[in-house]
C-alpha cells in the first residue's frame, strides 16, 4: 500500500462523513448507502480474517524449519518473543488498571447488538472459563473456521505447524508454498485496506450522530494512554532488557537502530521495514545474517510488542465505551487472545485492524467499535510499528548473544 496519499486520505474520508452527517443529517439515501458501504467493509475485514491468521501462523511455526540450528535458535527466538509480547501485554492491562480517564466520559449511548462471543466468560470460576477456553480451542479446524472461532482457528495452524516443521522432509516444498500463499492473503488484506478511506468515510457518517464532544475526549484520552504506554515499552522496557541481556546500553542501542526505526514510523509497516532491519541488525549490531534471516522475518509475521499493547487497551477502552462489562475472566481471555492476535496481524499499514477483531469477538464487543478507533488509529500505528521493529532488532542481538556457540 503505497503511504504518502494514505493518511490525507483518512483525513479527507473522515471530515467528509462527519461534515456529510452534519449538514445533511436527514438525507436518508446517504444514510443508507453509507450503512451499505460501512457493513460491506466491516464485512471484507471479517472475510480476510480467518486465512490471515491461519496462514499467516502457520506459516511463521514452519520458519523455525528454516535454520540448521533451528533447535536452540527457534527456542531463545520464541522464548524471546513469547515473553516481550507477554511483558507488553501486561504493561497495557496494569496501565489501564490505574489510568483510564475515558471513563470520566459517558458511554456511547446507542448500542449497537452483539453477535458473536467466543467465550462465556461470565459462567463463573476459573474451572469453568478454562474449560470454555479448552472447548472452544479444540474443535474441527473447518467448523472453526466457518464459525470464526479464531481461538480454534489459532490452535488449529499452530498445531499444524508444529506437526508439519517436525515431520516434513528436510527438502519439502510446503515451507515455500505457504510462505507464498501468506503473501497471497497479505495482498488480498492489502486491498482491504486500502478501501480503508472509504470505510472510514461510511463509518464516521453513520456514528457522526453519535459522537459527542465527550467522546472525542474519550477518543484522545485513549490515544495519550496508548502513546504512554507504547513509549515506555520502547523507550525503556526494551532498551532495558537489551541491556541487561546483551550488554548493550540503551543510547548505544537507539543510534544503532535509529533508520530502521525511523521507516517504520514513516512507513507504518514493519514488513516493508524488513530489508533495512536485516542490513542493520548484520552491519551495525553485528548478528550473524543466517540467525538474522531467521529471526526478524519471523519477527516481522509474529512478534508486535506494539500492537499487542494497542490492542489491549483497545479493547479496554472499547468495551467500556460500548458498555460490555469486563471481568476477571475476560481479562484472562484478553491477555491469552491478543497474545495469539497480535502474533497473526500482518505487517502493513493498520494490519492490526485484523487481529483487533479477534479480541473484540472474544469478549463480545460488537465489530462496529473498530470504527470508532479508526478516527484515531493512523497516528497510532506510527509508534507501535517502530516499537513492534525495535522488538524484532533487538530479539537479533538476543538470539546471536544467546545461541554463540552454535
Ligand atoms: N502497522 C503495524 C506493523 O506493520 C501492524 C499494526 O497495525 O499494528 O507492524
Amino acid at each position: 500500500m503505497s503511504s504518502r496519499w494514505f493518511a490525507p486520505a483518512l483525513l479527507a474520508a473522515a471530515l467528509l462523513g462527519w461534515l456529510s452527517a452534519t449538514l445533511w443529517p436527514d438525507l436518508s439515501w446517504l444514510h443508507a448507502v453509507t450503512a451499505v458501504l460501512q457493513n460491506t467493509f466491516l464485512a471484507a475485514l471479517r472475510m480476510i480474517i480467518v486465512p490471515l491468521i491461519f496462514f499467516s501462523l502457520l506459516s511463521g511455526v514452519l520458519q523455525l524449519r528454516a535454520s540448521n540450528s533451528m533447535g536452540r535458535l527457534g527456542g531463545v527466538t520464541l522464548a524471546y518473543y513469547l515473553t516481550t509480547s507477554a511483558i507488553a501485554i501486561g504493561i497495557a492491562l496494569v496501565v489501564v488498571l490505574f489510568i483510564h480517564p475515558w471513563t470520566d466520559q459517558p458511554p456511547l449511548t446507542e448500542i449497537p447488538t452483539v453477535d458473536v462471543k467466543l467465550i462465556d466468560t461470565e459462567s463463573a470460576g476459573a474451572i469453568d472459563l478454562i474449560g470454555n477456553l479448552l472447548g472452544s480451542m479444540f474443535v474441527n479446524p473447518f467448523t472453526a473456521m466457518a464459525e470464526t472461532n479464531i481461538l480454534g482457528v489459532l490452535t488449529a495452524a499452530l498445531l499444524l505447524g508444529l506437526a508439519a516443521a517436525l515431520s516434513l522432509p528436510a527438502d519439502s516444498k510446503w515451507p515455500a508454498m505457504l510462505n507464498e500463499i501468506t503473501g497471497v492473503i497479505y495482498k488480498l488484506a492489502g486491498w482491504v485496506l486500502m478501501t480503508l478511506p472509504i470505510g472510514l468515510f461510511a463509518i464516521t457518517h453513520q456514528l457522526t450522530d453519535r459522537l459527542e464532544f465527550g467522546t472525542m475526549v474519550a477518543l484522545g484520552q485513549f490515544a495519550g494512554v496508548v502513546f504512554g504506554a507504547t513509549l515506555f515499552h520502547g523507550l525503556i522496557v526494551l532498551p532495558l532488557l537489551a541491556w541487561l541481556l546483551c550488554g548493550m546500553p540503551p543510547w548505544k542501542l537507539l543510534s544503532a537502530i535509529s533508520q530502521p526505526l525511523l521507516t517504520a514510523f514513516v512507513t507504518s509497516s514493519s514488513a516493508a521495514t524488513l530489508p533495512l532491519s536485516l542490513q542493520t541488525a548484520e552491519k551495525k549490531l553485528g548478528v550473524e545474517r543466517e540467525k538474522a534471516a531467521f529471526v526478524l522475518p519471523l519477527g516481522a509475521t509474529i512478534n508486535m510488542d506494539g500492537t499487542a499493547l494497542f490492542e489491549s487497551v483497545a479493547v479496554i477502552f472499547l468495551a467500556y465505551m460500548f458498555s460490555v462489562p469486563i471481568d476477571g475472566g475476560a481479562i484472562v481471555v484478553i491477555f491469552l487472545v491478543t497474545m495469539l492476535a497480535s502474533a497473526g496481524a500482518p505487517g502493513i499499514p493498520s494490519g492490526s485492524l485484523a487481529g483487533l477483531q479477534v479480541v473484540l469477538i472474544a469478549v463480545g464487543i460488537p465489530l462496529e467499535a473498530i470504527g470508532l478507533l479508526l478516527l484515531i488509529e493512523r497516528p497510532l500505528d506510527t509508534f507501535r510499528t517502530a516499537v513492534n521493529v525495535e522488538g524484532d532488532l533487538i530479539g537479533s542481538l538476543v538470539a546471536q548473544r544467546f545461541t554463540r556457540n552454535d
